[in-house]
């Protein structure tokens, strides 16, 4: 996508106009209401200042993955939540095409909105189906891409739709994609990545990726086990996958090349059982006893990677420096989280989080309103690290001038 800028909406004429905005409404619901709306807030200005502009609004998104129609999958509650968030009635149609979505649409005056039904009650959504498309586009007369979390999917209405339509990218998705190209295509450096979770082999394409592009790769979480083995560590019963020491060892040699360093952890807190509360300890990385499982980054590596994180400029960070769900297992996250929040706020580090639970790692860390930007995206925003093209973004974009 180099050489390449997004074609957004923000200085077209969309007065009387029919834009249909593909957003992505899918939020945690309970009992029929919705539990998180952070999604929603993100989308409401984005949508306000369309209709604001005079556009007749269409807003799509789908909702779970429900294998037919079904009430359980409708998006009627959320697009109230909707309306409610943004102080402004918002129509729903009980279909995203066909008769229900056209006569909608058809009374929508010039600043209206409407909510159309989950995109997913038909099958031809995701199979980007022609016919689907078609139907979608003769809808509006122009569109709108807002959902960055799933533009890593070529569907009816991330890529389908943007053959048929003028096609642009809304403040939300303009947003996400400035702050992940500021941190990883064009960075001011030094830059960090900051690797944590699970395994090494969930995240092998994105630690891959990051060595031929940051200066200082730091490793925690399970997967940091993997690496202190192939320095030929015993580290006990920790979480770690033996047959991918090779693998570890060849990204340490690839980072080697390309001028970054890897950081990993020095010391680490262990417990025998992997529960809330279970005794633990700190050691030292070489010092893992054999029956112990290291569960987090100790203070030594905090200390460290601090020091790393405020030798350079950018921070990019997935995942989880220890079990940070059980306590005391999160402190080494919080902390670091807490360090690249600081410096944030001190204007000596554009910080960019994001992918399932780093999300919530930082909120436990209190800390997400100071990081510059935290993506709500999960498998987009894994994919985009991973350095690979994402359908829905590609569509919006336009060769640079
Ligand atoms: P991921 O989805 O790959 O980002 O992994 C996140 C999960 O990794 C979280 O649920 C953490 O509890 C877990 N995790 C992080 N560090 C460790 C560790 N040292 N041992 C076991 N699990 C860990």
């Amino acid at each position: 996508m180099t050489g390449k800028i997004l074609n957004t909406i923000d200085k077209v004429d969309v007065a009387g106009k029919r834009v249909l905005v593909r957003c992505d409404l899918n939020v945690p619901m309970a009992d029929g209401k919705v539990t998180d709306a952070t999604r929603l807030e993100r989308v409401a200005p984005g949508v306000a200042d369309l209709a604001k502009r005079g556009a007749k609004v269409i807003v799509v998104s789908h909702y779970e993955r429900p294998k037919t129609r079904d009430p359980k999958y409708s998006l009627k509650p959320i697009a109230a939540k909707l309306g409610e968030i943004m102080g402004k009635t918002v129509a729903f149609a009980d279909d995203c095409i066909g008769e229900p979505a056209a006569s909608a649409i058809g009374k929508l005056g010039n600043g209206d909105i409407v909510v159309l039904e989950n995109l997913r009650y038909h099958k031809g959504e995701e199979k980007n189906d022609p016919d689907f498309v078609k139907e979608l586009a003769k809808l509006a007369d122009i569109y709108v891409g807002e959902a960055f979390s799933t533009s890593h999917r070529a569907h009816a209405s991330t890529e389908g739709v943007t053959h048929l339509l003028p096609s642009y990218a809304g403040p939300l998705m303009s947003a996400e994609i400035n702050a992940l190209r500021a941190a990883l295509d064009n960075p001011v450096r030094p830059t960090a990545a900051v690797v944590g979770g699970a395994k090494v082999s969930t995240k092998l394409p994105i630690l891959t990726n990051l060595v031929a592009k940051v200066d200082k790769l730091i490793i925690g979480g399970g997967m940091a086990n993997t690496f202190l083995k192939a320095q030929g560590l015993d580290v006990g019963k920790s979480l770690c996958e033996a047959d991918l020491v090779g693998t570890c060892t060849e990204v340490v040699a690839a980072a080697k090349a390309k001028g970054c360093e890897i950081v990993l952890p020095t010391d680490g807190t262990i417990a025998r059982e992997f529960k809330a509360g279970a005794a633990s300890e700190v050691v030292a990385v070489n010092a893992i006893p054999s029956d112990a499982m290291m569960l987090d980054i100790g203070p030594a590596s905090i200390a460290h990677m601090t020091k790393v994180l405020e030798a350079c400029k950018t921070v990019l960070w997935n995942g989880p420096m220890g079990a940070f769900e059980i306590e005391p297992f999160g402190k080494g996250t919080f902390a670091l989280a807490q360090s690249a929040a600081r410096l944030t706020k001190e204007g000596k580090l554009m910080s960019v989080a994001g992918g399932g639970d780093t999300v919530a790692a930082l909120n436990a860390a209190g800390v997400s309103d100071d990081f510059s930007y935290i993506s709500t995206a999960g498998g987009a925003f894994l994919e985009w690290l991973e350095g690979r093209e994402l359908p829905g973004v590609v569509a919006l974009m336009r060769p640079a001038a």
